[in-house]
């Protein structure tokens, strides 16, 4: 078996050596199509570049478990030192699950019940919330104790409108008008601001989330006794590898972080703890959705390579119009005439049309050819849904030595239907 002929595009996998020597054809031959593979090296490259991304000493990485809550990268994140940022009770359970302790968790809560919140206070799990009537909320349960405020410093962007989570059109955080009415509620339920964070949005840049830095620095003034500041994730990853795309430019950003957090350590008279929540950029480029192309076919002047990989399996093309980069591999050797390229869409099985996995691509693509998408580790499995009642794919683990592990089991058809219940 042997990889389509490169053309002009940059072969990923190979690069990275992803698959350790194990052959796509096999890994689904042995756990079925789709699938999901990921690669322990290099989610743990990912985990270390976010460690250092400052040697400022007071620093903390809190992984934002959403991404990809698999056990065993979970239990891989925090054996390099990582916390977890959770969004919900069931990542807090996943977290502990994975060996998280009550204080290596913050939950980031947005518009919560007053339950959930228990849920996490009486485990010993600080949250911050993010608006005047949550924090009310939660001042009415857990009055004398610490608490964090997410703020919205009007600062929003990301890759797409549905990831923008800063600024005026979003419905996360607090704006700093309200900072009057927030020291009254501390006061009134005697409570302790131990921190703040915010998050602007998904697959940023750099001068964004340095203008984002700036900002919550500024909101951070307002407060006398901050224990740590939470600059937040959306750091990027280049989904455009097989055209060179470069990778975020860690060095810079370095440099940038660094000089603001050792100026406001020195204002504010404090060694304050920063904290970053990357999720994508830990778990993306790890994980590779396997597939197989099924049909193909043409419709007016559009053709189609049908795959199993519908939305049900990953979501990101037909949610934000993502872009993942496809490799092809194919069993038999073809002929150069077979092989021409032409403008295709690569979809999936699913009873909508806006399923799809990529538009208008250059490639060669034949019936029982395995396709590999690309940087899909991070909202990949995570997003996965039983839509049409197909069951979610397994997930395997390429280690360090190159052995291959199961962590996670494919659903059974049976699965899908044991909740429910039929009078
Ligand atoms: C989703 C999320 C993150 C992680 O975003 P990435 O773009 O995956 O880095 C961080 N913080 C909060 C509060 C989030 O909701």
């Amino acid at each position: 078996m042997k990889a389509l002929p490169k053309g002009e595009t940059i072969n990923v996998t190979e690069n990275l050596n992803f698959y350790a020597g194990h052959e796509p054809k096999n890994l689904i031959e042995k756990y079925e199509s789709p699938l999901y593979v990921y690669n322990e090296n290099i989610f743990r490259q990912k985990c270390k570049d976010m460690k250092n991304i400052v040697s400022y000493e007071n620093f903390q990485v809190n992984y934002a478990i959403k991404a990809n809550t698999n056990l065993t990268l979970l239990s891989i994140a925090r054996e390099e030192g990582l916390c977890a940022d959770v969004s919900s009770s069931g990542e807090i359970v996943a977290a502990m699950a994975a060996g998280f302790l009550p204080n290596e968790i913050i939950f980031i809560a947005n518009n919560i019940s007053a339950k959930e919140m228990l849920f996490a206070i009486e485990k010993g799990i600080l949250i911050s919330v993010d608006s005047i009537s949550q924090l009310e909320t939660y001042g009415k349960i857990a009055k004398g104790s610490n608490v964090a405020i997410r703020f919205n410093s009007g600062i929003g962007g990301g890759h797409h409108e549905k990831v923008i989570t800063g600024g005026d059109g979003t419905k996360f955080g607090i704006m700093p008008e309200y900072i009057p009415q927030i020291k009254e509620i501390l006061k009134k339920y005697n409570l302790k601001l131990v921190g703040i964070n915010h998050h602007i949005g998904s697959q940023n840049w750099g001068d964004l989330y340095i203008d984002g830095v700036k900002e919550l620095l500024n909101i951070a003034y307002q407060f006398k006794d901050l224990e740590f500041i939470d600059l937040g994730g959306g750091f990027a990853i280049p989904y455009n590898k097989q055209n060179g795309e470069k990778p975020l430019n860690l060095e810079v950003l370095k440099q940038l972080l660094e000089s603001y957090m050792n100026e406001f350590k020195e204002s504010y008279g404090k060694n304050i703890k920063f904290m970053i929540e990357p999720g994508r950029y830990i778990a993306a480029e790890c994980g590779i959705v396997l597939g197989t192309v099924n049909s193909i076919k043409t419709n007016g002047e559009i053709k189609y390579a049908g795959t199993d990989v519908g939305f049900s399996v990953f979501a990101r093309p037909t949610l934000y119009d993502a872009h993942h980069d496809i490799e092809i591999y194919r069993q038999s050797n073809n002929s150069e005439a077979e092989n021409i390229k032409e403008e295709i869409n690569i979809v999936g099985n699913q009873c909508e049309s806006g399923d799809y996995i990529a538009k208008e691509r250059y490639l060669n693509l034949k019936e029982e050819d395995i396709i590999a998408i690309l940087d899909a580790g991070a909202y990949g499995y995570s997003m996965s849904s039983n839509y049409n009642h197909r069951p979610r794919p397994a997930e395997v683990l390429i280690r360090e030595d190159g052995s291959l592990e199961l962590i996670r089991k494919r659903e059974s058809l049976e699965d899908i239907i044991k909740n429910m219940i039929d009078l």
